[in-house]
């Protein structure tokens, strides 16, 4: 990390009077801005990308028709890492044509237990690999990467493993139906968890028989590509996945294509909401995942340092670049003082900086556009009234970096109470009675995830069936399995993946 070059940020730490700061001085000298530092832990494992990359199509890699290119960035230092390629529309004709050419040809008459081979294969290779794609997505993404190494690639690999397990074993996840594939499947991911949310996508459409053209964001599209070698390399037929990078209209043309048969999209509400009307009227089968402003609760009961630490880890992981991000915390009235004290002194030991260092538990936000919107929302939220606390953590010269940041003084209305961050911001607000904290954690137009903190296995269930949220973490915060599904309410979208459920996305049912 450039900490030569560190400059420390504007942001003051602001907080009412009435919470004096706890941490001792000796705790206070981990953070960047103090005396002590880590010593810097690079990750060993050197890799390169590419210089360029192109479009996955029938099995092989080819450039783009228009010749078009756009660069890829390391958001740690806002170098250029790749050219990608960008598909046009011709492009996009070509990897619906050449699904449909897999799903009538070999794939489509291939067993199923032979198709759960592939999966199974495909799975392998990239725990072999896993070191490498870490290293490659956090390059692309700015995310720590012991996240990518301990979180995305065991995740991307056990989602394959899963769903391999289903391929041949359909019947009893359908009991006494016949479980046919859709056909084509238009698949649209964003740029938090690239190979992670790939393999959310890829794997349960291909257990259930179907072909597959899949877009990755446009910001994080390297590791996607790498994953198309592993198909070659595992051997899977030609058309089976085709990985089209691009922009926004690439996505577009294809969930708009007439020869795709189901669009399954994760990114934003505004897009999503824009995918449906595309998608309105057709025989094209459709799931979201979309958004999210996930509250947690935290009663008087609660073990209040466990509880801590699960909010700091449900709204800082991945710079709180997550769907399911904790970013608002309903605290009862008679803790706040002990939470805001701990959570004070629990972000001054937070460091943020370099996502290639071990130590690193706050890397780089994914873009300067995604910058730019969290300190706006930040700069919101003081203007409507709220306290910020931040540390006073220096931060790398180039790249784009926001410190762990709390607001205090939060009210509903609010727009960092209402709003996606997207962000390492956590909102907090307060409650007197489990009516009112249920009451204004549903007051949002998400329903994705909840957290609730209780002693109390009873007041869990009570909580729990109350909230109107997809997932309901009790006690625990952001576990991920794939065998549990996930998906949301309201303007979180609809459809569930991951588990059986996620199978029932990709089938037709005789
Ligand atoms: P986004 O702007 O909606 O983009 C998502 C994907 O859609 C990208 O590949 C994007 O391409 C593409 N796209 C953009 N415009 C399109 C259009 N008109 N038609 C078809 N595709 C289009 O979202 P994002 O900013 O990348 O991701 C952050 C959002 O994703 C957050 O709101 C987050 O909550 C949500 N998310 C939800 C889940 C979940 O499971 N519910 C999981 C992860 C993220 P470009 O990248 O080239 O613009
Ligand atoms: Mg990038």
């Amino acid at each position: 990390m450039p900490r030569t070059t560190a400059r420390r940020t504007k942001a003051v730490a602001v907080v009412a009077e009435s919470h004096p700061p706890v941490v001792p001085k000796s705790r206070r000298a981990l953070n960047f801005g103090g005396k002590w530092q880590y010593a810097p832990a690079p990750e060993a494992v050197v890799v390169k990308p590419d210089a360029q990359y192109e479009l996955f199509i029938g099995g092989a890699f080819r450039e783009p028709e228009s010749g078009v290119y756009f660069p890829s960035i390391n958001p740690a230092n806002e170098k250029p890492l790749a050219k990608i390629a960008h598909a046009g529309g011709s492009d996009v004709d070509a990897a619906v044509a050449a699904a449909r050419k897999a799903l009538n040809g070999p794939w489509g008459k291939m067993p199923a237990a032979e198709r759960g081979k592939y999966l199974y294969r495909i799975a392998r290779i990239i725990q072999e690999r896993s070191r490498e794609l870490a290293v490659l997505e956090t390059l692309d993404g700015g995310k720590p990467i012991k996240e990518s190494r301990d979180f995305d690639l065991p995740q991307t690999a056990a989602n394959f493993f899963y769903y391999a397990g289903w391929a041949d074993k359909l019947q009893y996840a359908f009991p006494g139906r016949t479980a046919r594939p859709v056909g084509v499947c238009g698949q649209v991911i964003p740029w938090n968890f690239p190979l992670l949310m790939a393999a959310w996508k890829i794997a349960p459409a291909l257990a259930c028989g179907n072909t597959v053209v899949l877009k990755p964001a446009e910001s994080t599209s390297i590791t996607a590509m790498h994953l198309a070698r592993i198909f070659q390399e595992a051997d899977l037929p030609a058309g089976v996945v085709n990985i089209i990078s691009g922009a926004g209209d690439t996505g577009r043309a294809l969930v708009e294509h007439p020869g795709v048969d189901k669009v399954a999209f994760t990114g934003s509400t505004e897009v999503g909401k824009l995918i449906a009307k595309a998608v309105a009227g057709t025989k094209k089968k459709l799931t979201l995942e979309l958004g999210g402003k996930a509250a947690h609760i935290i009663f008087e009961d609660a073990a209040i340092d466990q509880a801590v630490e699960g909010v700091i880890g449900g709204i800082f992981f991945n710079q709180g670049h997550v769907c399911c991000a904790g970013s608002r915390l309903f605290v009862q009235e008679g803790i706040y003082s002990a939470v805001i004290r701990r959570l004070r002194d629990r972000i001054a030991t937070l460091r943020v900086g370099d996502p290639l260092d071990k130590n690193t538990d706050i890397g780089a936000i994914n873009s300067r556009a995604q910058l730019e919107k969290i300190q706006s929302l930040v700069d919101a939220g003081v203007a409507e009234g709220g306290q910020l606390l931040q540390t006073s953590c220096s931060l790398p010269a180039k790249g784009y970096w926001f410190p762990p940041s709390v607001i205090t003084g939060v009210t509903a209305s609010h727009r960092v109470a209402q709003e996606e961050i997207f962000g390492p911001v956590l909102s907090v607000l307060t409650f007197r009675t489990p009516e009112e904290a249920v009451e204004r954690a549903n007051n949002t137009p998400y329903g994705l995830s909840a957290g609730v903190w209780t002693e109390k296995g009873s007041k869990i269930f009570k909580t729990i069936s109350k909230l109107r949220a997809g997932v309901v973490w009790a006690n625990t915060y952001n576990k991920f399995d794939p065998a549990s599904p996930f998906g949301g309410y309201k303007e979180s979208g609809f459809g569930r993946e991951g588990g059986v459920h996620g199978l029932a996305n990709y089938v037709r049912l005789e």
